[in-house]
């Protein structure tokens, strides 16, 4: 992040973010990417730069997930969009009535989302789906900044997966929630209210199996937990849905 040019709005900061070359090896990963691509996508463009988040500015319900795939997000430029993980959680935000449709397929495909933000605590798309400790406390400072921007709206946060979970403890810890100490574990279907420091309004972290093809196809995350979670930070956010 531009210390010396802060971002004064969401817009002015997922804008900014797609700038970012701060980490050498993401840079390089996922510009290697875009040259060699995946045959199915040969015919495509890729973004391959860091990958904003999406959604409302005044968000009720945060979802967090991890970093994009280097045929997914880093090609399509939109988070959690061009592999299967993206297309069980905007069918199931459909479902719910948060997304205008069952399918992501790339930015400015008009889609649309109500009252949830989806983002991830580290922008670029990583080897493996595996940035390390380094990386993700570089890309920190967005997801903060992110979380300031939220706060007025944000009730409700889930962590998909352990990794988002640990991104997100000393983000909400700077953001003024007060994260009991020894730290929550994560866990499907954990849920915690976080008091704010200053007297405002709580904010509720859940967890949830990350959305990946190695919990969906095991069985381990179905649709039906997937729905279930969603629907309970949803309500829990204030959120008025449709399925
Ligand atoms: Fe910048 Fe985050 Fe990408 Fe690193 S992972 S280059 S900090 S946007």
């Amino acid at each position: 992040m531009d210390p010396s040019a802060p971002p004064q709005s969401l817009a002015e900061l997922d804008e900014q973010v797609t700038h970012c070359r701060a980490c050498p090896r993401l840079v390089a990963w996922r510009e290697e990417a875009a040259r060699v691509k995946r045959r199915a996508y040969q015919d495509w463009d890729y973004w391959a730069r860091p990958i904003p988040g999406f959604g409302p500015p005044d968000a009720a319900l945060v979802l967090v997930g991890l970093a994009p795939a280097a045929h997914g997000g880093n090609r399509t430029g939109r988070i959690f969009t061009g592999d299967s993980s993206g297309d069980l959680l905007y069918a199931t935000l459909h479902r719910l009535g948060l997304a205008s449709r069952a399918e992501s397929v790339r930015a400015g495909d008009g889609l649309e989302l109500s009252g949830v933000r989806i983002t991830d605590p580290v922008r670029c798309a990583p080897p493996d789906n595996r940035p390390n400790p380094d990386e993700r406390d570089t890309c920190r400072p967005w997801l903060a900044r992110e979380f300031e921007f939220l706060r007025p709206t944000v009730r409700s946060v889930v962590a998909l997966g352990g990794f988002a979970w640990q991104a997100l403890l000393p983000v909400l810890t700077a953001a003024g929630y007060a994260v009991p100490r020894p730290r929550p574990a994560f866990g499907h279907a954990a849920h915690i209210v976080l008091a704010h420091t200053d007297g405002g309004p709580p904010l509720h972290l859940f967890g949830c199996y990350h959305v990946s093809p190695r919990n969906t196809f095991t069985g381990r995350l179905t649709t039906e937990m997937l729905t279930d979670l969603l629907r309970s930070a949803a309500e829990t956010a204030g959120l008025t849905l449709s399925g």
